[in-house]
Parts: C-alpha cells; sequence; structure tokens
C-alpha cells in the first residue's frame, strides 16, 4: 500500500553503486570523487588538488553533523531537546539554529522548524502513512509556532506541545560546512552535491564556471543550468518523498505550517541560488509551501538570492538577478510577469 518512491529508488541505486563508501581518483591523480549515503540521501563530493584522506575526513564531517541533528537518532542535540524541552547546543548547532529561526521569521512562519509533530503524525518519520482527521489536523496547527522556541543565554527552551525539525534546512547547512572544511584544507574547487542540494566551491580548474544541471522532477531529464562559482543551489518539491495511498492520493512531505498537511502548491519545484546554503535550504521549502504567486512576490522583493520556479504547468520564473547565469531547457517555458 505505502510507497516511499523516491527514497527506495535512491537507496536502490545507493546499493547498486556501493555498500560503502567510495573514493576515486582520476588519472591525473588531481581529481577525486567520494559517494557515500548519508543524511538520508546519496553524497557525492568531488574535489580537484585533494586527497583521500580529506575526503574521508569530510565523510566523518558530514556523519557528526548527521548525529547532532538527526531526530531519527535519539541521542541527537535536536531529540534531546524535543525530549527534555530545553537544552544548550554546541556552537554549530545553535548557529544552525539561530539561522532557521530567522528564516522562520523572514518568511512569516511559512518555513517553520516545529513541524515535528505533523511530520511525525503524517507517517514521515517512521514510513507509516497516516491521514489525520480534521481535529487532529487542528490541534496539529496549535502545536506548530516556531515563537514557543525562546533563549535565554545559551539555554533554548520550549513548550510541552513544541517539537523541532532541521530537516528544511539541515543539508544547506552542512553543505556550507562541508566548503569551509575543504578551505581549511586548502581545496579550492569542488562540487559537494547532498543528494540534489549542490554547494560549489570556487571555479574548475580552467578557469571557467561551473554548469550545474537542476534534474526535472521526473527525474529523467534536467529544467535548467547554472552557471556557478561559489554558491549554493538547493531545491525542494513534493516528488522528492512522498506517499501514494490505495487510491493513488499522494502525500508528501513538505509540510504547510497553516493547516498541518502537506502544502496543496501549484509549484513543481523551487530552486534557490544563494552563497548562504542554510538560507537557500530555508527558502527553497518556504518558497514551495507559498505558492506560485506569494513565492514570486517574496523573490521579487528580495535581492539577497535567486529563484528558479518551476509551475506545474510547465512556465519557469526565473529571478532577474539570475538570469544571465541560467539556460532553460527547450520543453520549459520563461514565465512572464503580466
Ligand atoms: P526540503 O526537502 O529542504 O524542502 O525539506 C523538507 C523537510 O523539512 C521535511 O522532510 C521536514 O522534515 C521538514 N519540513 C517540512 N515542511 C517544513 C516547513 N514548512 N518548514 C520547515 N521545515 C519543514
Ligand atoms: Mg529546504
Amino acid at each position: 500500500m505505502k510507497k516511499y518512491i523516491n527514497k527506495i529508488l535512491i537507496i536502490t541505486c545507493f546499493l547498486i553503486l556501493s555498500a560503502i563508501s567510495l573514493i576515486s581518483c582520476d588519472t591525473s591523480g588531481n581529481v577525486f570523487k567520494i559517494d557515500f549515503f548519508a543524511l538520508d540521501t546519496y553524497i557525492s563530493v568531488t574535489a580537484y588538488d585533494c586527497d583521500k584522506s580529506i575526503l574521508a575526513g569530510l565523510e566523518e564531517l558530514v556523519r557528526s553533523y548527521e548525529n547532532k541533528i538527526s531526530v531519527t537518532n535519539e541521542d541527537s542535540q535536536v531529540s534531546l531537546f524535543n525530549r527534555n524541552k530545553t537544552a544548550t547546543f554546541d556552537s554549530d548547532i545553535s548557529s544552525l539554529l539561530e539561522k532557521s529561526l530567522d528564516a522562520c521569521k523572514k518568511t512569516q512562519g511559512y518555513f517553520d522548524i516545529t513541524v515535528h509533530p505533523a511530520v511525525k503524525k503524517w507517517g514521515f518519520f517512521d514510513d507509516k502513512l497516516y491521514v489525520p482527521t480534521s481535529s487532529e489536523l487542528k490541534e496539529l496547527t496549535n502545536k506548530i509556532d516556531y515563537k514557543k522556541i525562546t533563549c535565554n543565554g545559551e539555554i533554548y527552551s520550549t513548550t510541552s506541545d513544541c517539537e523541532i525539525d532541521l530537516g528544511g534546512c539541515a543539508k544547506g547547512y552542512i553543505g556550507d560546512k562541508c566548503a569551509e572544511y575543504l578551505v581549511e584544507h586548502n581545496v579550492t574547487s569542488a562540487v559537494i552535491n547532498l543528494g540534489g542540494n549542490v554547494k560549489v566551491l570556487g571555479k574548475k580548474t580552467d578557469n571557467s564556471k561551473y554548469n550545474i544541471a537542476i534534474e526535472s522532477p521526473d527525474k529523467y531529464g534536467y529544467i535548467a543550468y547554472i552557471s556557478a562559482e561559489d554558491t549554493s543551489i538547493v531545491t525542494s518539491g513534493a516528488y522528492e518523498r512522498n506517499f501514494a495511498d490505495e487510491s493513488g492520493n499522494i502525500y508528501h512531505h513538505i509540510i504547510d505550517p497553516f493547516t498541518a498537511a502537506p502544502a496543496q502548491s501549484d509549484i513543481c519545484s523551487v530552486s534557490i541560488i544563494c552563497d548562504d546554503g542554510t538560507l537557500a535550504d530555508c527558502l527553497s521549502t518556504a518558497l514551495y509551501v507559498m505558492g506560485s504567486q506569494k513565492a514570486i512576490e517574496f523573490s521579487n522583493t528580495h535581492d539577497n538570492f535567486g529563484a528558479i520556479i518551476l509551475m506545474n504547468d510547465d512556465t519557469v520564473f526565473v529571478s532577474e538577478s539570475i538570469k544571465n547565469i541560467v539556460t532553460l531547457e527547450d520543453k520549459y517555458i520563461l514565465y512572464r510577469e503580466s
């Protein structure tokens, strides 16, 4: 009955490719690549003028962040906070929390890290679809409110009904941290791909920019190509993780905090291009929930990021500021505001 379509696909591909992490290098010896499974997704990093030990350290870094952030690890700092309703986080996690709370505020609650009770109820936490009743949804919406998280000095606290989930921003943040780690190890050119959330470090060794493709929702082609240097490209879409019930209704993992249900969006996918990967990740989720009209308005009134928004009718909004670095695939039509 239950289908966890994309997750299964990714895991199957990964298992076919490798049971353990793979580190390889090209014949000239200066391009290194590592592939591994973490953060519930397939991760690949390609770095130039690097070495194996640096990439092995990078895998460890990703796993250490996963251990601290993941709600599926009951000993993570986030899980401890959810159980005890109070915690002091280490500097990494408190910085992620501050950034994500700021995004909750700036997006007027379309991004809300307190969606966890809804994520759990719908079964996205333990892969068991459950469709809540309308009174259960009402109860859930009362639980979701990022303003319930308070901070006194270094101590964060919340109310008894509140639980956080940093799944909407963690990959963006970890991508930034991976780039920082590589720079500390004198690597100046790399592409870090955390399941489609991409962090680009520097340029290619021939001094040209990286050409990053955004996969189409059916995974058979691409929506657009971005000429990128030192930036993050983060994508959200309902197709990434969803359940289908026996009648074919699809329930996906991006929750509308105002209804506690999967967002009813006319958007297929949102890609955010921004130097700050954490912000890019928060915004990709938030703009998806907003729906096209609000998302376009939000993009047009903020100049610290660029957005590529694929609507259900195959039209694509591209922010003015990034039009010169984005090439759309032929089948898509550029959205023009009337
Ligand atoms: P993303 O793939 O970055 O869009 O993030 C989706 C993940 O973020 C979900 O699996 C949830 O863990 C969490 N999430 C879902 N809806 C929201 C929301 N409206 N605001 C913040 N996090 C969310
Ligand atoms: Mg996100």
